[in-house]
């Protein structure tokens, strides 16, 4: 029989381990053989990948692609854009768009503007506020993917409701089967300090970290884990920036709660150091700790298992948001947040290259695990038959430094990755068996990426 499409001549990795000299076999968009290079059929198109890494499609699921409405930083085409050359094949936008996704109608307005211009698939979450409580059911029957809470003041301001709407949202949410995901800071104890350090000329990026310390992460990990405890709700913690609140994840999955954890690149990459390097450009909700607390993640959120998915939080905002050109400028005047969709995988396989986890760790994180804890698993992160052939190719030994922001796709690209050297990088992204990236360009077309559904 011929296939649409042969990759061969890769180790292909899944958590469960590695095979050399092997491929994957493709024929309409779906997966129809995994396996030996010798036993992969005849191919219309055949890639060689001489030698490199073959795992399933890398899958980020808290992007800011900012459409609808905030299009200026970034919107789905941009974004997919940079998911397709950062190897990431599938992406879950957040609901702080304008309007924001706390309706059906704006939920589907996303979908719609995702599946007129993305490069890669995508979901989104709904966000649940004082205001919307009677609509969560309608929003899971709309298809969203998950929801989130905005606990502390954050990027786009949306307020977080009260203790007992929390609650009764984790009630009505478990009913959906579906997940439940917060920015977890406390917002009286952020509130105080930021008022408190504005009104006392603290200004410096540095302040904007201390402004929102660790408790305020940790307390909020453990109310959401005590209310979720009380309701049977699944609850999933963005961003997790600290050692401490790892630990409250931890002691939560002790329990038998159903938590479930992220952490970001730059969370483990960074300390807090990097504020007085490069200032306002690494500002970010919550901020990057210093180097007990980052010790710490690894050691409870990476080596102990408390963490289960890498994300990034790709939040672009442009320079001038970003306060660029005075990057020790007040920080009261910046925003949080910045590009990560093409620096994650080379962040992942530099820590790979230094032995700090395996390639099998790191596609269970960035696979595999988002997935599942998302329900879109076995369709993706599984590489097993039957699902989306969708496939992330890397070079793990490619040695590199990202001189330039500018060279990044989005639509603005301040990173504090950027003057950042790694060990390897994404060289092919493959959708549904169609390539999207390759030879440095993305050369998948507008449109093609699709919304994922997922199962209750
Ligand atoms: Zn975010």
């Amino acid at each position: 029989m011929t296939v649409d499409l042969v990759v061969r001549n890769c180790t292909v990795v899944t958590p469960a381990g590695r095979t050399p000299d092997s491929g994957v076999a493709v024929e309409d968009g779906q997966i129809v053989a995994v396996g030996r290079n010798d036993r992969l059929p005849d191919a219309d198109r055949v890639v060689d990948c001489e030698g490199a890494v073959l795992v399933p499609g890398i899958i980020d699921c808290h992007i800011h692609n900012r459409e609808p409405g905030l299009e200026y930083k970034e919107d789905w085409e941009s974004a997919t854009r940079a998911a397709a050359a950062g190897g990431v094949t599938t992406v879950v936008g957040m609901p702080n768009t304008d309007p924001v996704i706390d309706r059906p109608e704006h939920l589907q307005l996303k979908f719609d503007r995702g599946e007129a211009s993305a490069h890669v698939d995508f979901q989104s979450y709904a966000v649940i506020t004082s205001e919307n409580l009677d609509r969560i059911a309608d929003l899971d029957a709309a298809g969203a993917i998950g929801f989130k809470i905005f606990l502390g003041s954050t990027v786009g301001d949306v307020p977080a409701p009260t203790d007992g709407e929390i609650l009764e949202a984790m009630e009505r949410i478990r009913e959906t089967g579906k997940r439940l995901g917060f920015h977890e800071e406390n917002g009286e104890i952020i509130d105080y300090y930021t008022a408190k350090f504005q009104a006392e000329g603290k200004n410096r990026p540095i302040d904007h970290s201390h402004s929102r310390p660790v408790i305020a992460e940790q307390e909020a990990v453990e109310r959401m884990i005590t209310f979720a405890e009380e309701t049977g709700a699944a609850v999933h913690m963005y961003h997790v920036s600290s050692g401490s609140a790892a630990q409250a994840v931890a002691d939560g999955k002790e329990r038998g709660v159903d938590v479930t954890a992220e952490t970001t690149p730059h969370y483990l990459w960074f300390t807090e150091e990097v504020m007085h390097e490069k200032g306002n450009p690494a500002r970010i909700q919550p901020p990057i700790r210093d180097a007990e607390e980052r010790d710490l993640l690894w050691q409870v959120g990476i080596d102990e298992g408390a963490i289960d998915c890498f994300a990034t939080d790709h939040a672009p905002h442009t320079p001038e948001e970003k306060l660029v050109d005075d990057p020790f400028g007040n920080t009261w005047e910046s925003t949080s947040g910045f590009v990560g969709l093409e620096t994650e995988v080379p962040v992942m396989l530099t820590f790979v290259n230094q032995g700090r986890f395996t390639l099998e760790e790191w596609v269970r994180r960035h696979s595999t695990r988002p997935a599942q804890v998302w329900g879109m698993y076995p369709q993706k992160g599984s590489l097993q038959i039957g699902t989306d052939a969708d496939f992330t190719i890397v070079d793990p030994d490619r040695e590199w430094t990202l001189e330039d922001a500018s060279t990044l796709h989005s639509k603005n690209c301040v990173t504090p990755f950027e003057g950042e050297s790694f060990v390897g990088k994404s060289i092919a992204t493959v959708v549904r068996g169609e390539v999207v990236f390759e030879d440095g360009a993305v050369v998948g077309e507008s449109g093609y990426g699709t919304r994922v559904d997922v199962d209750d």
